[in-house]
């Protein structure tokens, strides 16, 4: 989760600076926006969003440099999303000299479910303002699977992610999008809300920065906390469990990373839910430091799905706004940590109990042992298409930190744990130090020496040892048993280890 989308670093979240919110006041509306994106949800007959109409506004200085035509593109399909570009009506583009011919032409397919555009070309050259306009069906609640990267209807409303409809220009000199959303048709008191901000909101980078947010709206009460005032957040639909309880949960959980993670203070966040009609078998996404999820929710669980699940996605999306980038191809940082703390900070926190942690480590245990590629390299499983060996690094990351863990608290007497391995090293990334393996490297050997170093490369990268963590490694409440099961889908017989509650003084 949260693997999937582009890994570029989002910019200017927090930094958005004061000048910049000022452009976007309409008190200053002789200088409008050099970018302004509306969207507009479309009620249909049976009150739910069925389209958006989206309008954009390109000012002359936001025009392509050098007489280049105007390009513009979309994502021919996402992760979850078989066909965006294809679902683009009506797509009308116009200057002061009337309307303006586009051709397309469509990218060579990428192999992935990503990474391939329908690009629109200016037939002549344009003169701002350029007004784009076009029409998109909202996508059909029941496809099924995969991230929530498609805008479906909720509740009265909509969500899902830029990347799922947005037609952009692709070569503009803008530096800043104006977002702003048209909730006319929704019901009164409707709100309109992206990961960067609610209603009118300036993002800072180019129009293709949108691609990389989420989106809400429609009648969605937003929560506000008196604990943390930037953490927020918007359920869309009556979902199957008393949502108020749910977004305490969730502040809590946020407070905890908050405090447990140091470095970002308490950045802002925002959680969307979207309540599908029915049944939903996705779960959520978010990006690296994105500064928000999508979480999506059928009205009733399917399979598998119940409190505690919900409960472990919510923070596991929300904990990689923490764990951030890591230049590596390999998840087993990203994907390693965030499945590790969202599986032993929840009780450490006092909002869950021992058996709650113990669920969602054993799940990541089984994952591991059973895994095909469990003692193959990280290079190999980059490589394997196979969803058993893909998922392999997050339990093997996950073994991994609980091992290091244990080793602080052992070297130090319990006066360090691996926080204070991690906290330098974020700290040092919010400087511009690029995190990777050879920073890795050099931050084990420093703190625990050349033997730290071999573990890692053998257990982690090559894979050839096989992690077992000490008994207590994921806390004094639990402790490690040998266990035989059956593997999920090929009902091969593994044999692994299991983390059990115990009797513990907490
Ligand atoms: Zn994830």
């Amino acid at each position: 989760m949260a693997g999937q989308v582009s890994m570029r670093p989002f910019i200017g979240l927090a930094a958005l600076s004061l000048a910049a919110m000022v452009q976007a006041l309409p008190a200053n509306a002789a200088a409008p926006a050099e970018y302004a994106l509306t969207v507009k949800p479309l009620l249909g007959a049976d009150g739910k969003v069925g389209a958006l109409d989206v309008r954009e506004a390109l000012q002359p200085a936001a025009l392509p440099r050098d007489g280049l035509p105007l390009r513009l593109r979309a994502a021919l399909s996402t992760f979850g999303v078989k066909a965006i570009a294809a679902r683009v009506e009506r797509l009308e583009v116009s200057d002061a000299a009337g309307a303006v011919a586009m051709l397309a032409s469509d990218d060579a397919p990428s192999g992935r479910p990503d990474g391939a555009y329908r690009h629109w070309q200016a037939a002549r050259q344009v003169s701002g303002p350029v007004l784009i306009r076009y029409r998109i069906a909202t996508q059909a609640v029941d496809e099924q699977g995969g991230p929530p990267f498609g805008m479906k209807a909720a509740g009265g409303g909509v969500a899902g992610s830029g990347r799922g409809f947005l037609v952009l220009p692709e070569n503009a000199a803008s530096t800043s999008t104006l977002m702003r959303w048209d909730l006319s048709d929704l019901a009164a008191g409707s709100v309109g809300v992206i990961t960067a901000g609610e209603g009118e909101t300036v993002v800072a980078g180019p129009p293709q920065e949108m691609l990389e947010l989420w989106m809400l709206a429609g009648p969605a009460a937003p929560y506000r906390s008196v604990r943390s005032p930037s953490f927020n957040a918007y359920v869309l639909g009556q979902p199957p469990f008393d949502a108020a309880a749910m977004l305490d949960w969730a502040n809590r959980s946020y407070a905890y990373l908050a405090e447990s993670l140091q470095y970002l203070g308490a950045p802002p966040y925002r959680l969307f839910m979207r309540t599908l009609d029915g049944p939903s078998f996705a779960t959520g996404t978010a990006r690296h430091d994105g500064g928000g999820s999508l979480i999506t929710l059928g009205e009733r669980y399917s399979k598998n799905q119940d409190l505690d699940y919900l409960h472990t996605v919510i923070f596991h999306e929300m904990t990689h706004q923490w764990v951030g980038q890591f230049d590596s191809a390999a998840p087993w940082f990203s994907e390693g940590l965030t499945t590790y703390l969202s599986a032993v900070l929840p009780c450490r926190a006092g909002i869950e109990e021992p058996a709650y942690c113990a669920a969602s480590i054993n799940s990541s245990t089984h994952t591991y042992y059973e895994s095909d590629g469990r003692n193959w390299p990280l290079s190999r499983i980059s490589a394997s298409g196979s969803e058993n060996v893909r998922r392999a690094p997050y339990g093997r990351g996950m073994l991994y930190f609980a091992m290091l863990d244990a080793q602080v608290r052992d070297k130090s007497q319990g006066a360090r744990g691996l926080e204070a391995l991690l906290l330098p090293l974020f700290q040092a990334r919010q400087k511009g130090l690029q995190l990777n393996d050879a920073a890795w490297e050099s931050m084990l050997a420093r703190e625990l020496g050349a033997q730290a170093v071999a573990e890692f490369r053998a257990s982690v990268v090559e894979g050839d040892v096989t992690l077992i963590p000490p008994s207590d490694a994921f806390g004094p409440c639990l402790a490690r048993y040998r266990a035989h099961w059956l593997a999920e889908g090929s009902a091969k017989p593994v044999d692994g280890y299991e983390w059990r509650p115990v009797a513990c003084q907490r």
